[in-house]
């Protein structure tokens, strides 16, 4: 695996990473807003002061300007930097873990992708069509070039090979698994919006978040998005539950703490929790996105483990 990095390749990766990080935040910025991503040049939030070429440098220059505005001294987002180095690193690990493959590119598509997503949504709860709808047809064309479901082609060499004989057959088995994909993760994100609204009546999760589950089933197949679905309910699930128990425990030392008598300060802390259960909006594309990654990297070694464990 490692064998084969160059380390200077692999310098001009991650710098090539930072790069493409630093308009990964111009996107997560400007796309929610509706704002063209190319002009007009970079300018801060808070003054409007332009930001000259020479600042522009990803990393760099947040460590320069120590996080904040050259004119007006507002501080910069360190949103900014994070972006930066995940990106960079993200295209370093791929091509480390893939080498100069196609393999490496679409990771590092899909990967790009996500991070973009999952930042526009934790800090906007918008999921831009912008973003989902050309990512949906990228990981459509990538399954014909990389193929979507290779563990199928392990477990069964026999049965594909002897199926579906020749180069375009193969091609044929990826696509299929990819648009399946795509269906299958939305419509049940679909379902579950639909259930969601239903059962709370406040709108959960949004109609981005469907086309988000599009997106991740194309790139990642059948198989790993169902393994995304469960992955991101999961942990999405225990972070609200945690959110409740902490406001719920926040609410009854407060009261307590006032000196009321504990059995009134439980009910009215019980009052409070499910008042932030009722309300609170879980950027659940967070989880989708985050579980996205993960599933596409260790997904099927994770199912390979649990089958052979059972
Ligand atoms: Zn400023």
């Amino acid at each position: 695996m490692l064998e084969n990095v160059e380390p200077l390749f692999a310098a001009a990766i991650f710098a090539l990473g930072l790069c493409f990080g630093s308009f990964l935040n111009v996107c997560i910025y400007r796309l929610p807003l509706g704002k063209s991503v190319v002009t007009p040049r970079s300018a801060c939030p808070h003054c409007g002061d332009l930001i000259p070429l020479y600042h522009n440098l990803p990393v760099l220059s947040w460590l320069i300007l120590r996080g904040k505005c050259r004119a007006c001294k507002q501080p910069i987002s360190p949103r900014y930097l994070v972006i930066e180095l995940l990106t960079g690193l993200l295209f370093l690990g791929c091509y480390t873990h893939f080498g100069l493959t196609l393999a490496m590119l679409k990771c590092i598509v899909l990967g790009y992708l996500l991070l973009g997503l999952v930042f526009t949504d934790a800090e906007t709860k918008l999921l831009p069509d912008a973003m989902t709808l050309p990512g949906l047809a990228l990981g459509i064309l990538f399954s014909l070039v990389v193929p979507v479901n290779d563990l199928a082609s392990r477990i069964m060499p026999g049965l594909v090979s002897t199926a579906l004989r020749g180069e375009i057959s193969w091609r044929l088995w990826s696509l299929s698994d990819s648009l399946l994909g795509a269906a299958v993760g939305a419509s049940f994100l679909y379902g579950a919006a639909a259930i969601y609204l239903r059962a709370r009546g406040v709108e959960g999760m949004g109609f981005g978040d469907v086309k988000l589950m599009a997106l991740i089933g194309a790139f990642l197949g059948t198989k790993l998005t169902v393994l995304t679905i469960f992955a991101a309910s999961l942990a999405g699930s225990l972070f609200g539950l945690s959110t409740v128990l902490a406001v719920w425990m926040k609410r009854t030392r407060r009261s307590q703490a006032r000196g009321s008598a504990s059995s009134d300060a439980r009910r009215r802390a019980w009052h409070s929790a499910r008042l932030a259960l009722r309300y609170y909006e879980m950027p659940f594309g967070v989880f989708l996105g985050s579980m996205a990654l993960l599933s596409f990297l260790f997904g099927n070694c994770v199912l390979h483990w649990y089958w052979s464990a059972l």
